[in-house]
């Protein structure tokens, strides 16, 4: 057994958490006030069987490393010297085991790096090769990105570092293969795709993104998971190729997408760097503070990116950045732009504005300042983003432009700026907090589907049959849920909870704190249920979203009919009541 899993094994996350937090048992749960956020009444819970935390009010979460990391504010090595200090386990070698290890990982990602790579000219890799060259990236990009092609092949890849001495336990903690059930060996992860290496900032190889080139497979993109080198949340992608071009240029294009920034390279605009998917970390934020205080964010235009940029902004303003807002003229990423046309590209970047210009430009339009019940609502929001402003200075240019634009006196203004405490979604701004999206009850229900369907794989066909997908507003639950029916139906044998779980920390994007939020969640609302319980509250929560469901349907249906009558469009009218009756039928049936 691997030290990590042994000091895991040793000691007791009661005792670990229990030396930070008072505890205290609630039935197999402990619970206690959360050391991450702010709380009066508790809402961190531990679980000693499953070995992991959750906060279900910051959605901090994780296992005894994680959090003696975040509450230490140490590194995994620094974590683990520490822990295993605890267990009474002598590390090998004592320290430099850890730094030798991380060694061995990076020398194993730069060799399946440089076998892909070299896969990509021979034959077996045209198809690949012809992919990449069809989007548009040159010779010059592929041989400096180092993209590749992992062969259709279940041993390539294990074979090939094994040759070069590499043990299978260390290619298995670099990520690049996956553990057999039963502990039987080990396959590669990384088959038929083309592999996207991920640089750290001394360009090391730490882990690859890797796109599927078989139009049936359900994941399109998997990722590394997460090990002693690469950490996510700490990355930013293309750092190591635009740190100097970010100094030069005085400051860094944050966009979303891998794919983004390799455009942007190729397209000669070096200083643009990824978050890599999701909205930055306080982590990032650091690294990035070294090379620059001025950021512009230009992510994806569409709902989901638009919030993360929230969110980013967010915590910028915490670290008293300048930001920017990049709008792109065309297209839904820079990539897109790009293709199209560069000079938009250059364009959307001279219009980049000021994050707070951004605001009050979106916000107090014309039309909102018209009348005082859409001017109250408008103003309340830019203030918002006001009181955020940790600068003084800035904070009081800001209040003075938007008096101006609201022909109020500033004395007024600065009476109605939000109290920051009340707005900061970061309570304390060293730990990375998922913003509280404020969850609709039929969330709230769908979790709890969820956490059933995660623990009790058995049950996932009913809800299949059930629950149709398009009963689910929210994009990403409805993504998740796709995602675990999909690999429900793929999955050879009777799926167990322990696979599902592992498999979906591999291919869905919500944060992993998410995940485990679910697996831990259902004892916190079904605690002594039985199997049969469990099953009748399914059917029953199924029955209520599904009522919801067809009641928000007549609703729709009522005003398009509204409409319809309004137009004297009678055909359309008879349509809508035929489609009213039978789900007014549907749903009489239910109640
Ligand atoms: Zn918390």
């Amino acid at each position: 057994m691997d030290q990590v899993d042994e000091i895991k094994q040793k000691l007791d996350i009661i005792q670990v958490v229990g030396e930070y937090v008072q505890l205290k048992k609630a039935g197999v749960n402990w619970k206690g006030r959360c050391p991450f956020h702010n709380e009066k009444t508790p809402s961190f819970m531990v679980n000693p069987d499953k070995g992991i935390y959750h906060c279900f009010g910051c959605n901090e979460g994780g296992d005894i490393y994680s959090f003696v990391q975040k509450i230490e504010g140490i590194d995994f090595p620094e974590a683990l010297r520490l822990l295993a200090g605890k267990a009474g386990v002598q590390l090998e070698q004592y320290d430099p085991r850890i730094s030798s290890q991380k060694n061995r990982l990076l020398d194993i990602c730069s060799a399946a790096t440089n076998h892909w790579h070299e896969i990509l000219y021979l034959a077996q890799g045209k198809k690949a090769l012809e992919y990449l060259q069809k989007r548009g990236l040159s010779e010059l990009t592929i041989k400096s990105f180092k993209f590749g092609y992992a062969l259709e092949s279940w041993d390539d890849l294990l074979k090939y570092l094994k040759s070069k001495d590499f043990t299978e336990a260390e290619i298995f903690l670099a990520g690049l293969t996956v553990e057999k059930s039963g502990g039987r060996g080990y396959y590669d992860r990384f088959r038929d795709r083309v592999t996207f290496p991920v640089f750290d900032i001394h360009s090391n190889v730490i882990g690859f993104s890797a796109r599927t080139l078989n139009k049936d497979e359900a994941a399109k993109y998997i990722n590394s998971p997460e090990n002693p080198i690469y950490h996510k949340g700490r990355t930013l992608y293309g750092l190591d190729k635009a740190k100097q071009a970010i100094r030069d240029n005085g400051y860094a294009i944050i966009v979303e997408g891998n794919m983004d920034v390799v455009a942007c390279h190729q397209a000669g605009f070096k200083n643009v760097i990824a978050c890599s998917g999701t909205a930055l970390t306080v982590e990032q934020i650091k690294i990035l503070k070294r090379y620059t205080e001025n950021i512009a964010l230009c992510f994806d235009q569409d709902e989901a990116g638009q919030r993360a940029a929230q969110r980013s902004v967010d915590l910028l303003w915490d670290a008293e950045m300048n930001i920017k807002i990049v709008q792109l003229a065309y297209g839904k990423d820079p990539d897109e732009c790009i293709k199209h046309d560069i000079k938009l590209w250059e364009q959307s970047l001279r219009s980049a504005k000021l994050v707070m210009q951004f605001y009050i430009d979106k916000y107090l339009t014309e039309e909102a300042l018209s009348n005082i019940n859409t001017k109250k609502p408008a103003t309340k929001i830019v203030l918002q983003e006001l009181a955020k402003i940790k600068n003084k200075i800035e904070q009081a240019h800001w209040l003075k432009e938007l008096a101006n634009k609201l022909d109020l006196s500033e004395a007024i203004l600065r009476e109605s700026i939000p109290n920051p405490s009340m707005t900061s979604l970061n309570p304390q701004k060293t730990f990375v907090v998922e913003p509280k999206v404020e969850k609709t009850q039929d969330m709230k229900y769908l979790e709890k589907v969820f956490t059933i369907l995660i623990n009790h794989p058995q049950l996932i066909s009913y809800a299949e049959e059930f629950l149709p997908i398009d009963y689910i507003q929210s994009t990403e639950m409805a993504t998740f849920y796709k995602n675990l029916l999909i690999h429900y139906n793929e999955a050879s044998c009777e799926l167990t909870r322990k696979q599902l779980v592992e498999w979906l920390a591999n291919n869905h994007d919500l944060p992993t704190s998410y995940l485990d939020s679910l697996i831990i969640y259902i004892d916190e609302v079904y605690e002594g249920f039985r199997i049969d319980d469990i099953n009748n509250e399914l059917i029953g929560l199924i029955k209520t979203l599904t009522k919801h469901h067809l009641e928000a349907t007549i609703k729709m249906l009522t005003k398009e009919l509204e409409a319809a009558e309004k137009r004297n469009d009678k055909e359309q009218i008879q349509m809508l009541m035929r489609e009213m009756q039978t789900k007014s039928e549907e749903l009489s049936k239910l109640k």
